[in-house]
């Protein structure tokens, strides 16, 4: 586990813009002191964990919950990241075809657009406000070398059968939308929503208290044993453990940390700028008034987003992976992968150049061996897990809440042909090898990308970089 002291109360704004602007009350809630018993104890307090409580009481509201978080809900990525509720997953569906099949793809596709509504629906039910704007995406070439992007991945999605309501822009059509910068047309892609992630997992930490569920915050797990002679499973803190018939492992990027598990996911930092509110004048120059997500097609990622109150975020990764899988609150901030940021967006939107950047911040996602998330629960030990989302969770972490919360009350899911259900990662290399190869792809996907700028020539596909990440 991270050793790190737990902040204070009030330090816990200073996450991220969105736990600041989520509208809710930051003191963490009581820790558990006692020993205890429920019939589901879920770890972690993101978008996963608390989906899955939810999700637990909506098939049985009887249920006694349990909720175990080591800081306070949304300290995680779920708190952090860019806004993007959208339906894909890291698997690009090419790759997911040639492991599966093109009716795997389909119903992959299929689940996680209607995902994308669920969460929709789920907050509107629950009575919160996420600042949702059903925007779409638009992934844009940004450089001539960015073109045959847009089409490879059209010609794919059609050969699959997956490119209902996804469209081509050209420069024109694109320039009617929003002015980026050396853009030589997108793709639109209907199946995303911009969101407020701080107010809907803040909210969402409410909404399974009024469910009936009990949030433990300040209370990181120290250990988890399954099913024992008792038919009990143990989960347990620093101070006390709570009895229950299921666990489920909810920890993102933390699970790296927990007893045994240290190669089970990769923790890796995407790190995130945000400029001060930006004037009308610009707003008028720059367009984006359906407040798309954006990105590019670089292997380094980037992803962008427009706040409700007129400010840009840009994000993306690039900041070094830690030996040994260390996660620590000061990796959060990195001077370097910060000041990059900036540049970008003021090179997306030289409009910008002159306006203040406010927020500077980071988190640790998960990435399993095979960027494929696991949905699991096992009868026989009782324990179960929802993660390894791989930078795309936001809408993700629903669809695993469901499968688990099914799989735990009614012992079988609609959705078990989806390669996600019981899925379990092969393992990542020992240190340091797993180090050296997670230094040696962030260099060489950096050079693949300033290469293409460059020459202006689209990137090979053929390096070893681009093939050893091809999911
Ligand atoms: C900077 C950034 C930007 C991102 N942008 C996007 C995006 O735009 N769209 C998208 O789809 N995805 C995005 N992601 C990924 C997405 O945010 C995550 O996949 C998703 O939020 C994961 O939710 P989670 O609940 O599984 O994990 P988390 O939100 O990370 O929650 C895990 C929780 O477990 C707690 N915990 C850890 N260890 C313990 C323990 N031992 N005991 C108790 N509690 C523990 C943590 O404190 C944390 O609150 C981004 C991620 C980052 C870091």
């Amino acid at each position: 586990m991270s050793t790190a002291p737990q902040p204070a109360a009030g330090d816990h704004a200073d996450v991220s813009f969105w736990l600041e602007t989520s509208g809710d009350d930051l003191t963490p809630r009581p820790p558990l002191t006692g020993d205890t018993t429920a019939d589901v104890v879920v770890v972690g307090a993101g978008f996963s964990g608390l989906w899955t409580a939810r999700e637990l009481l909506v098939r049985d509201p009887g249920l006694e919950v349990v909720v175990l978080e080591s800081q306070i809900a949304g300290f995680g990525a779920s708190g952090r990241n860019g806004a993007w509720l959208a339906a894909g997953i890291a698997v690009t569906p090419t790759t997911l075809a040639e492991r599966t099949s093109p009716a795997t793809v389909r119903a992959v596709t299929t689940a996680m657009r209607d995902t994308v509504e669920q969460v929709l629906h789920a907050a509107d039910d629950e009575g919160l406000d996420i600042h949702a704007r059903r925007s779409g995406i638009l992934r844009v070439a940004r450089g001539r070398h960015e073109v045959p992007h847009l089409t490879s991945s059209l010609d794919a999605m059609r050969r699959l059968g997956i490119d209902q309501g996804v469209a081509l822009l050209d420069v024109d059509a694109l320039a009617e939308r929003i002015h980026v910068a050396d853009a030589h047309g997108a793709m639109f892609d209907p199946y995303g929503a911009a969101i407020h992630p701080g107010r809907l997992v803040r909210g969402l930490a409410r909404a399974v208290e009024r469910r009936g569920a009990t949030i433990h915050e300040g209370s990181g797990v120290r250990r988890i044993e399954p099913r024992g002679p008792d038919g009990a499973v143990r989960v347990t803190t620093d101070r006390a453990t709570v009895r229950a018939d299921a666990v489920v492992v909810a920890t993102e990027a933390w699970t790296s940390q927990l007893p045994g598990r240290h190669r089970d996911v990769l923790p890796v930092y995407s790190l995130i700028v945000l400029t001060e509110p930006i004037d009308d004048t610009r707003w008028a120059r720059i367009g984006w008034a359906g407040h798309e997500l954006l990105s590019s097609h670089r292997m380094t990622v980037d992803y962008l987003s427009r706040t409700l109150d007129g400010r840009v975020l840009f994000g993306g990764r690039g900041a070094p992976y830690h030996l040994g899988s260390r996660i620590a609150p000061a990796y959060d901030q990195h001077a370097a992968t910060h000041a990059l940021l900036r540049d970008q967006l003021t090179s997306w939107f030289p409009d910008l150049a002159e306006v203040g950047f406010s927020h500077a911040w980071g988190g640790p996602l998960a990435m399993p061996r095979d960027w494929m998330p696991s949905f699991a629960f096992d009868a026989v030990t009782g324990v179960g897990q929802t993660l390894g989302y791989t930078g795309q969770g936001v809408a993700t972490s629903n669809l695993g809440a469901r499968v688990v919360a099914d799989l735990i009350v009614h012992g079988e899911t609609p959705f078990a042909d989806l390669p996600m259900v019981g899925h379990r990662s092969r393992r990542w290399e020992p240190e340091p090898l797993r180090w050296l190869g997670a230094r040696y792809l962030q260099g060489a996907l950096a050079r693949v990308d300033a290469r293409a700028a460059r020459t202006g020539r689209p990137r090979s596909g053929r390096t070893l970089a681009e093939r050893l990440i091809r999911h």
